[in-house]
């Protein structure tokens, strides 16, 4: 069996608005970012509590996640790629410099004798 490839952590904020369902139907929503009103889609047609929003104009995603009661959403903005890129790179960057290997027996966060500056 092939190895998944090697994830690695970063550290991102979301920005989560709340939105309201009414009846039902999600109020129409703008972009988070330029405003303008998103597209919804239904990635799993078996699941229609969680949504993805894709805004026209600037591009940017949000995720919509309904609430089990059906009474309100929260819409998440997806970190752009860009964003996303640059913090992975950030990353790879220091575990280059740093100790070869991804686990460290020793436990969280101290820091080795061995740890090398890039
Ligand atoms: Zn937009």
């Amino acid at each position: 069996m092939a190895q998944p490839a090697a994830a690695v952590r970063i550290t991102i904020s979301w920005e989560v608005t709340v939105l309201s369902v009414s009846a039902g139907e999600l109020e129409a929503s703008p972009c988070q970012k330029c405003g303008e009103p998103l597209n919804f889609h239904q990635p799993d047609e078996d699941d229609p509590s969680h949504l993805l929003g894709t805004c026209g104009q600037c591009g940017t995603w949000h995720m919509i996640e309904v609430t089990p009661r059906g009474t309100k959403s929260l819409l998440y903005t997806l970190p752009d790629a860009e964003l996303l890129r640059a913090k992975h790179q950030e990353i790879q960057k220091k575990a280059r410099g740093g100790r070869p290997a991804p686990r460290d027996p020793q436990g969280n966060g101290s820091r080795g004798a061995g740890e090398q500056v890039a």
